[in-house]
């Protein structure tokens, strides 16, 4: 929801409606695909968001692992490093929820 009314609220100045919308989401932001695409037609209707695209683009989640001394890609949900089974309490990429750009329809 909050991305749709940041989205709303940078294009509502020029009245011109929106042709799609690209955001990044990681995937310890707590947000879900099916939620956001929901979301996203429920409030967009009836705006300039209204039949614009929504472009996901998903970000893993990325620990640092202090044994590996690496990064770590988790498969899971799970803070706990792949190859060594390390707690990585080290969250070093996974929580976005970017805003990429805006395209203006016409
Ligand atoms: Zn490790």
């Amino acid at each position: 929801m909050s991305i749709v009314q940041s989205v709303t609220d940078a294009v509502s100045t020029d009245g011109g409606r929106v042709d799609a919308v690209s955001v990044r989401v990681g995937a310890m932001s707590g947000v879900i695909s099916e939620a956001l695409t929901f979301a996203w037609g429920a409030a967009s209707g009836g705006t300039a968001l209204a039949d614009a695209r929504l472009e996901i683009e998903w970000v893993p989640a990325v620990v640092w692992c202090e044994a590996c001394a690496a990064e770590r890609e988790l498969p899971g949900m799970r803070m706990v490093c792949p190859a060594c089974q390390t707690r990585c309490p080290r969250l070093v990429r996974g929580r976005e929820l970017d805003i990429l750009s805006v395209e203006m329809a016409g």
